[in-house]
């Protein structure tokens, strides 16, 4: 007779269930965890009850359910705002893990944790790099930084939200910033994209017929990140290969064809703006990597 004992049966808490916690939520149920939620709107949970999820009947219920307990709200004051709700809530903090996959600054992530701790709970920060409907799959990923030991011990658990997690530290802000650098690329590239639909739209082309271009754009922009960093970091901005001038004359016909094509220009001028600044500080003949010296402080 084969003697192997059963493996215990996992189990997580869930709280927050916006379309990350629910798809969060869900993977985990698919891996055949225990799951038990908490959401301050309780309807968004109705799914995940039907699939055999635990619906808490109190945020220190859901707090007291497991160890391991993830967040997932839009910043850390919910998180505030629900785990100190009640003096038995908070007592509930201690002995947990909290990983909280809320967006916010990385300041605001090192006094969550400390919050968190001084409650007697363990606190990982961490920042989920994928959208609701790629939650649970092997090629996406997460940064997480805060104690060593807490996302060894949880690192098999935290890769069911994204097949890969990359540990950036103990310093608790460090998954927030590296979170919030890898959104200052993609709202702006986003929002970019918007522009040229905007644009190419007033020409009668649709986006999808723009697209192919576009990604095509985005491919090529690796190239420029691995030039420019390496100059970027020697403090070289030679302007032996592209000039601020040039990027000003460029940038100024980009405005120009928004404003012919009827629509808004205020996203071109911001970038017009910056060339500008740079030229007028007298670095014209540079290289527009110039710039990160004048965004290296606040604007004047
Ligand atoms: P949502 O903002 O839609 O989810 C918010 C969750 O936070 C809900 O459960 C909401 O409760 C709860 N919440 C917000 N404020 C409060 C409050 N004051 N009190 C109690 N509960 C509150 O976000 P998502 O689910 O889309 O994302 C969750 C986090 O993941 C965010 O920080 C987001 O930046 C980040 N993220 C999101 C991605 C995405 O594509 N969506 C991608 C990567 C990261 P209720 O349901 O009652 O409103």
């Amino acid at each position: 007779m084969p003697s192997s004992a059963a493996a215990p049966q996992q189990s997580v808490t869930v709280i927050g269930l916006g379309p990350m916690g629910q798809a969060m939520a869900a993977a985990y149920l698919d891996r055949g965890y225990d799951v038990t939620l908490w959401n301050r709107t309780p309807s968004r949970a109705d799914a995940l009850v039907q699939r055999g999820a635990i619906l808490a009947e109190s945020v220190e219920h859901a707090l007291l359910a497991n160890e391991l307990v993830v967040l997932s709200l839009t910043d850390f004051d919910a998180m505030y705002a629900i785990l100190g709700s009640t003096k038995s809530a908070k007592s509930a903090i201690a002995g947990r893990t909290l990983v909280n996959l809320s967006s916010d600054t990385p300041e605001k992530a090192r006094a969550g944790a400390r919050w968190v701790t001084d409650l007697g709970g363990t606190h990982l920060t961490g920042g989920v790099l994928c959208p609701p409907p790629l939650i649970g799959t092997p090629d996406t990923s997460t940064f997480y930084s805060g104690p060593r030991e807490a996302y060894d011990t949880h690192r098999a658990a935290l890769e069911v939200i994204t097949g890969k997690s990359d540990y950036r530290g103990e310093d608790q802000g460090l998954a927030a910033l590296m979170y919030q650098l890898n959104m200052a690329v993609f709202w702006p590239a986003m929002i970019a994209f918007w522009q040229t639909a905007a644009i190419a739209g007033a020409h009668g082309l649709t986006a999808q017929e723009i697209a192919p271009y576009v990604t095509e754009n985005f491919a090529g922009m690796g190239h420029f990140v691995d030039f420019y960093a390496s100059r970027i970091d020697a403090g070289n901005h030679a302007g032996d290969v592209d000039r601020t001038a040039m990027g000003l004359a460029s940038m100024e016909h980009v405005v120009h064809t928004a404003s012919d094509a009827g629509v808004d220009t205020a996203f071109p001028e911001a970038v017009h703006d910056i060339f500008r600044r740079v030229v007028d500080a007298g670095h014209g003949a540079d290289s527009f990597s110039r710039a990160v010296e004048l965004m290296s402080r606040p604007a004047a």
